[in-house]
């Protein structure tokens, strides 16, 4: 697979006065290519800083995209460092020197000598025109690597790329702008660094794809890439990567691409003519609301009670005083109770009891702020669930609702293993 590494240029990107915007479009541009963007780098107006950020890019990638430093003063050194890695020499272009002068006469001003920086190149490059400015850009390649300069204008940089720059890389590299695809592998349960370890090889030495992991919501969602020629080859390495994939985590996924967890849960009691009631403690509702957020929630959905205080789980649910004094609200055994007095009077097939500590006050050391009980009944099975969630009220709230939204689903779901 090809490599690219990308160079910005400009002291003011490293005060922090000008955001870096062109990495984030080539990289953008290359992975649509099927480039592999290997990494990038900012660095000042810094002849030493920026021929190191080269020489580090050459080795990595075979292809290096620097922006910026095209300019005629003194600090702009990104043709001369250009030249000096890749062992060439600027001559002066004729052609590119009456043009320079040709933009000074039309608006009868004296052209400083430096000017003429911008007409020099080594024989072996390509020049990149420049509508929108005065700096030319440079595309070099020699034996097998390729250095491309252009301007540090975003407006300048973006039209080169598409006019001069990517018609030269698709034709001298061979490259289809179709033949990538992509998709999301959608994962709840484990973390980040629990994920990579259950992924292994896969994720740390892939075999032509790109894989990464983006943690959003309670959700880790596996991204994919892959490059082939052919939808129907692109299909096939997807899927079979995604097969992968599946084989290591087996339930842990629970969609692909626009699934969501709700939706996916809710279609599971809908295929299976499943009907389900809920009794929550510290969601105060929030799992009902979910329940009931798709349209025709009522095929499914009994209905719940909020049960935040011990009486309302006494009189509500039928939990007893004695279990509450012995074990307390947020316990296993008062999830369970909560859960089988809830089915009892419902009827439903399955039902579910969230109790817990959604802070920021209340927590202690053994039961801290974010621990979480679910239980959930089914077949007169109880599953009682443990979870210690992180983050502020609502994001342990959240999470909270969203975990037991799984336990349902991973229950229906192993049924139908
Ligand atoms: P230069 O071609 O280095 O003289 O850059 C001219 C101007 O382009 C700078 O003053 C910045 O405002 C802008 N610029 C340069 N590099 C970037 C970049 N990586 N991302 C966004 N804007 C940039
Ligand atoms: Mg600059």
């Amino acid at each position: 697979m090809l490599r690219a590494y990308i160079v910005s240029t400009g002291t003011e990107l490293l005060l922090g006065s000008t955001v870096d915007t062109n990495s984030l479009f080539l990289s953008q541009r290359l992975t649509e290519l099927g480039i592999k963007v290997e990494g990038k780098v900012v660095v000042g107006d810094d002849a030493r800083d920026i021929r190191e950020a080269f020489e580090q890019g050459l080795r990595r990638a075979d292809i290096l995209i620097c922006s910026g430093g095209l300019g005629p003063t003194k600090d702009d050194l990104t043709k001369d460092m250009a030249c000096r890695v890749m062992n060439c020499k600027a001559v002066l272009v004729e052609e590119e020197a009456e043009r320079v002068k040709a933009y000074f006469m039309k608006r009868g001003r004296p052209m400083p000598p430096s000017n003429m920086k911008q007409a020099m190149f080594p024989p072996e490059a390509v020049i990149l025109r420049n509508e929108r400015g005065t700096a030319p850009g440079m595309y070099l390649r020699k034996d097998s690597k390729l250095i491309v300069l252009l301007p540090g204008p975003p407006h300048e940089m973006r039209s080169m790329y598409h006019k001069e720059l990517e018609p030269l890389l698709i034709a001298d590299y061979v490259l289809s702008k179709q033949n990538s695809a992509h998709r999301v592998i959608k994962v709840f349960g484990p973390g980040e660094s629990q994920l990579e370890v259950m992924l292994g090889e896969l994720i740390e030495k892939p075999q032509g794809y790109n894989m990464a992991l983006t943690a959003k919501a309670g959700e880790i969602h596996i991204g994919i890439q892959v490059f082939e020629e052919g939808e129907t080859h692109r299909r096939q390495r997807l899927d079979q990567i995604t097969a992968q994939v599946k084989a290591r985590l087996g339930l842990h996924v629970f969609g692909i691409d626009q699934d969501d967890l709700l939706q996916v849960t809710v279609s599971t009691l809908i295929q299976r003519n499943k009907t389900i009631a809920v009794a929550e403690s510290c969601t105060g509702g929030l799992l009902g609301k979910i329940l009931t957020d798709l349209p025709g929630s009522s095929a499914y959905f009994w209905g719940g009670v909020i049960s935040y205080s011990n009486e309302a789980k006494q009189r509500l649910l039928g939990v007893s005083q004695d279990l509450l004094e012995n074990f307390g609200a947020v316990s296993r055994e008062c999830a369970e109770a909560m859960v089988r007095g809830l089915v009892h009077r419902s009827g439903t097939d399955l039902g579910v009891a969230i109790t817990g500590i959604a802070g920021p006050s209340g927590g202690s050391e053994e039961k801290p702020v974010g621990l979480v009980y679910i239980a959930v009944l089914y077949r007169d099975s109880c599953t009682i669930k443990e979870v210690r969630l992180g983050g502020q009220r609502d994001m342990i709230r959240m999470l909270a609702a969203k975990s037991a939204l799984d336990t349902v689903r991973r229950i229906l779901m192993d049924e139908e293993r």
